[in-house]
């Protein structure tokens, strides 16, 4: 007996599949390595709805969100010192806030009993560890010695995919394609958050952080505000942390980023619920591999579909949204009897077609952009010093303000290597 799809992974990206391909009435198993959906799944905490609210339309009301961000900061650090720059905008909460802040825990638990729900299979603590084959195409998963066939497997097992290894369809990422994060969540009253971020009651907000905190690595901090808590973390990329030698320093940089003024303030008294590490794909349109291969589609994390915009982070909604594609391909297959490459080929055309290429395609060249250091050291602390400069009483003669920003302009703005910055910046 064949099963019409084996899903592995139980996150954002396989959930999404598994609800597809049950609600048209198929079987579907769904298999995780974890003790359950949420157990194993990381991320800063931000789901952008928006881009997702009509493919899933009847989630929403019931889904378990924390708080609609209403608002966005971004914090230069050097030593001792912040700059922050605080948007505020109505527009991004409303009737339909584009975007909410998440606990993987509760979001995936609850959308894994709703799978459950209509009749999907999810199977906790089953790491697939081998495929099956016949000939030529993938046809199942071995997972505890036992088989299980089927016409399609859908690779929803995250960034390291195993099945997309075990198919030839990935390889181990490059260092340079993925970053590391770290991150706390940190227990606080409603009351207190909301007071220490400004914040309505309900509302939520974003802050991201660049600068001295990672001590000349690409990467920065994230904090979101939870119902209840705060999700703190650094993240760090890890083609920087190798070439330097650096690996080893990830949680004493975390440290040193908690331990910054501004940061230590956000979260002073808050208590240690749950402390997480994970990698991120960041490499980004040029590291999307192949999405599908005879009786194979990969989806999410998996098909390395994530993007550093810079001053945010995606991939929690890429996730839901290629995996419904994966399933809806899987659903055409079906239909023409045609589980290969060719027939399943829908989904990367249905993929190039939505708002995850469209923006994968916009940032293309972000990640070789965020490999100038320049980026976290120099521009967060000139700015930081420029500010620095205008706000200290001076005991001699004051200087000039124009003069001190004409400086910092000749210094980090009007020169060769800076120009040539600006000018990369015109392909984004
Ligand atoms: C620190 C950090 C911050 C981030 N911040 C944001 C953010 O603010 N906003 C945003 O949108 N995105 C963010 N991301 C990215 C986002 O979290 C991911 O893109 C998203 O979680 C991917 O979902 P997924 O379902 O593809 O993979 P995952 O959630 O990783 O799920 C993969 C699942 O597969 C299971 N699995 C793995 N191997 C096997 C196996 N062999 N057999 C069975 N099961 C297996 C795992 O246990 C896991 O449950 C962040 C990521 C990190 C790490």
């Amino acid at each position: 007996m064949k099963m019409d799809a084996v899903v592995v992974g139980a996150g954002l990206a396989g959930l999404a599949a598994a609800e597809t391909l049950a609600d048209a009435g198929l079987e579907v198993v769904v298999l995780e390595r974890g003790d359950g959906p949420g157990s194993k799944n990381v991320t800063g905490g931000r789901l952008y709805v928006d881009p997702v609210r009509d493919l899933f339309p009847e989630w929403w009301a019931e889904a378990p969100l924390e708080r609609p961000v209403t608002h966005e900061a971004w914090t230069l650090l050097d030593e001792g010192k912040s700059l922050r720059v605080d948007f505020q905008d109505e527009g991004l909460g409303g009737a339909l806030p584009q975007s909410y802040t998440v606990l993987r825990g509760r979001f995936d638990a609850w959308l894994g009993e709703r799978v459950t729900g209509k009749g999907a299979l999810v199977i906790p603590q089953k790491p697939v560890a081998e495929l099956l084959w016949e000939g030529g195409a993938v046809a199942g998963v071995r997972v505890d010695g036992e088989e299980i066939p089927a016409h399609a497997v859908i690779a929803c097992d995250g960034v390291l995919s195993f099945v997309g290894k075990a198919a030839g369809v990935t390889d181990r990422p490059a260092p340079r394609a993925v970053a590391v994060g770290v991150k706390e969540i940190l227990g606080l009253p409603p009351g207190t958050i909301e007071d220490r971020f400004q914040l309505e009651p309900g509302e939520g907000a974003a802050e991201l952080f660049v600068g001295s905190v990672t001590r000349g690595l690409l990467g920065g901090g994230f904090c979101y505000t939870n119902r209840e808590s705060l999700s703190l973390g650094l993240v760090v990329g890890v083609g920087d942390l190798v070439e330097k030698g650096c690996g080893e320093k990830v949680p004493e940089l975390f440290e040193a980023f908690k331990d910054h003024p501004r940061v230590r303030a956000l979260a002073r008294g808050g208590e240690l619920l749950e402390y997480s590490a994970h990698l991120i794909p960041e490499g980004g349109l040029d590291a999307v591999p192949r999405l599908v291969q005879n009786g194979l589609l990969l989806a999410g994390d998996a098909a390395g579909l994530a993007l550093n915009m810079g001053y945010t982070v995606r991939g929690m909604e890429f996730a839901l949204a290629s995996g419904r594609l994966a399933a809806q391909a899987v659903l055409e297959a079906r239909e023409k009897g045609d589980y290969s490459a060719a027939g399943l080929g829908s989904y990367p055309q249905r993929l190039k077609e939505s708002f995850v290429w469209r923006y994968l395609e916009a940032f293309r060249e972000m990640p070789r952009l965020l490999e100038n250091p320049a980026l976290f050291t120099r521009y967060p602390a000139e700015v930081c010093r420029l500010v620095q400069s205008l706000v200290r009483l001076e005991r001699e003669k004051p200087g000039k303000i124009s003069g001190k920003v004409w400086e910092f302009l000749r210094k980090n703005v009007l020169n060769w290597r800076d120009l040539k910055m600006l000018n990369q910046l015109r392909k984004l």
